[in-house]
């Protein structure tokens, strides 16, 4: 059995038709770009959410930048956000000018709350909490500690469409939710896409300006923006996908957990969820210290699988002018060389999902 670390044809053909007759239906229409399927899309992911704005934007980089560039955080800032997150993150904050500063994870590979409040200084402007691999991160003390310091607070949802903490969709906590839909999301397009997500109705009001090169009224330009728009074709296939997140996700679920019940090996650790927090498994990462020797042994049995991620923000050739060394984040560095996200996606079948188990349980 040849299992591939994760497979995006088999998610396409589930709804195929659906995704065919959409894909028809927008070439005809003769309106590509900002159309009704984004202004669709829009209202639909905002009510899923239970969120009052949502605009979608071309990628999910460009919903970070743009929600610092709109939150007025550049030169001489500081924003902190964890050290083990995708190196997209610290763009959103770099792009801008300001200043990542990188804390450290916890045992669910998001923030670590302890030891947030110690990396706050008189420079600090807010917090990107990344909702790592799917799962939440803990968002009761992160809102505390922000009001405390009257920081702001963007989530990186990149990986978390869905997850729940305290009954309460992610994105809607701080004060602007970044989503990405590349194609390996849980929502995941059939390009790129992204959006930013708002309750405030100037924030929302700002990003759909600046998405479309500061233009309010064709012609008249308030601000310098950007080209990002959610493409009308990819707001189409979202609006078939996102009908059916419910089902896409109850199934990535069903698997993880069989995942956590039945997968039992001492040099496997699995991972936590934290009490509070769901869980939508964009990945299912577990740490082994002797991880070169098992991606070896599983390859031997055929069976792909990823590193999310091998090498920190902190310690890649694009951040080394931040200057930051190595050691510095020892909770980060332990995790880049001990994580490994094993093979979960949509239409997996039952005995992938048990051969993948069988030959985990055997490693020695
Ligand atoms: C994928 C991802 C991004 C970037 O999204 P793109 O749409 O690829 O630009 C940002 N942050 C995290 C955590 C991601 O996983």
């Amino acid at each position: 059995m040849h299992i591939m670390a994760n497979r995006l044809d088999l998610g396409f053909q589930r709804y195929q038709d659906e995704y065919e007759s959409k894909l028809l239906e927008v070439l005809r229409s003769g309106w590509y770009v900002l159309g009704k399927e984004v202004t669709a899309f829009e209202e639909e992911f905002a009510d899923y959410l239970g969120v009052k704005h949502c605009v979608g934007l071309a990628s999910g980089l460009d919903a970070l930048w743009i929600a610092f560039r709109i939150l007025g955080i550049g030169a001489g800032d500081e924003v902190i956000v964890q050290a083990n997150t995708y190196i997209a993150s610290v763009m959103g904050i770099t792009i801008n000018g300001a200043v990542p500063v990188f804390a450290e994870p916890d045992i669910c590979f998001n923030l670590d709350v302890e030891h947030l409040e110690e990396k706050i200084t008189s420079r600090t402007k807010a917090i990107l909490a990344v909702h790592l691999y799917g799962q939440a991160s803990n968002m009761e003390p992160i809102m505390k500690i922000a009001k405390k310091y009257h920081l702001k607070v963007v989530e990186d949802c990149a990986q978390s469409h869905g997850a729940v903490f305290s009954n309460r969709k992610t994105g809607t906590f701080g004060d602007i939710g970044c989503f990405s839909f590349y194609p390996s999301k849980n929502l995941g397009a059939f390009g790129d896409g992204g959006a930013i997500v708002t309750n405030n109705d100037t924030i929302a009001e700002d990003v759909r300006i600046f998405r479309n090169y500061g233009s309010e009224k064709k012609y008249f330009n308030r601000v310098v923006g950007a080209n990002s728009r959610l493409d009308e074709i990819q707001a189409a296939f979202l609006r078939v996908k996102l009908k059916h997140l419910e089902e896409l996700q109850e199934e990535r679920k069903t698997i993880c957990e069989k995942y956590l019940r039945e997968i039992h090996n001492d040099r496997i650790i699995l991972p936590q969820t934290l009490a509070g927090a769901s869980h939508v498994w964009h990945q299912f990462v577990i740490l082994c210290k002797e991880r070169q020797k098992l991606i070896a042994y599983l390859n031997s049995k055929q069976i792909e699988t990823a590193i999310h991620y091998p090498i920190p923000p902190h310690m890649s050739e694009a951040y080394q002018y931040l200057g930051i060394q190595k050691g510095s984040l020892p909770v980060t560095e332990m995790y880049a060389e001990r994580v490994l996200s094993i093979p979960v996606y949509n239409g997996m079948k039952e005995e992938e999902q048990d051969y993948v188990i069988a030959c985990l349980n055997l490693f020695s």
